[in-house]
């Protein structure tokens, strides 16, 4: 059974969420502030958090930063629907994904399986990643639609690669622009949509509706999971 530490201040939504985990078949364990989820996820190893951002004291950005210096365990954030910048901040300091307060608890726990399925995958990692109509073959940076080679460039290619390595992940473009470093010259984050921009050109059915490269309104970019 999947153990999640679900670290929230409000008894209400604390309840709801555990009660809402325990129905689909997870263990819930639970702080109500920053310090007692670390030391829980030290101690119990979950498998997942879900970490509210607003917490007293210290907040889910502290915990997150201090969660991360030493383990790589599935956060999901729970924020305010307004605070588009702590998306942003949370996903950068190196969260897996969000959910908007008020969420559905359905609708979380719909999030918490996907994240949970991407990191599984992830350690797998094989050398060809294939979705619908696109496969990336990694040792000969070679990329096919239905079969037919398109020629990327080096920074298209790592674009790619990122994106469709975890089907779902949100990616803002700092760290978009971080993956494609080693190969490019801008470095500000707007050359991010014009990369994606010539990408979506050679590898979308339909540029103009991608399927494949979506954009997460005001955040980022992520690979088509659907
Ligand atoms: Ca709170």
């Amino acid at each position: 059974m999947k153990r999640v530490l679900v670290v929230e201040d409000e008894i209400k939504i604390a309840r709801l969420v555990r009660d809402y985990l325990n129905q689909a078949g997870f263990e819930v364990l639970e702080a109500a502030d920053g310090p007692s989820a670390l030391s829980l996820a030290r101690a119990e190893r979950p498998d997942m958090i879900v970490l509210d951002l607003g917490l007293p004291g210290m907040d889910g950005f502290d915990v997150t930063r201090r969660l991360r210096a030493t383990s790589s365990v599935p956060i999901i954030m729970l924020t305010a629907r307004s605070e588009e910048t702590d998306r942003i901040v949370g996903l950068e300091l190196g969260a897996d994904d969000y959910v908007t307060k008020p969420f559905s608890p359905k609708e979380l726990v719909a999030r918490i399986r996907a994240v949970l399925r991407r990191a599984e995958a992830t350690l797998g990692g094989g050398e060809v990643v294939r979705s619908g109509p696109l496969e990336i073959d990694i040792p000969k940076r070679r990329v096919t639609v239905d079969g037919a080679e398109v020629e990327l460039t080096a920074s298209e290619f790592d674009l790619l690669l990122v994106l469709a390595r975890q089907p779902g992940r949100i990616y803002t473009r700092a760290q978009l622009l971080d993956a494609v470093r080693g190969v490019s010259f801008e470095s500000y984050e707007r050359s991010v949509d014009a990369h994606i921009k010539n990408l979506r050109r050679k590898i979308e059915a339909d540029p103009k509706r991608p399927e494949l490269v979506v954009t997460v309104y005001g955040v980022g970019y992520k690979f088509s999971d659907a």
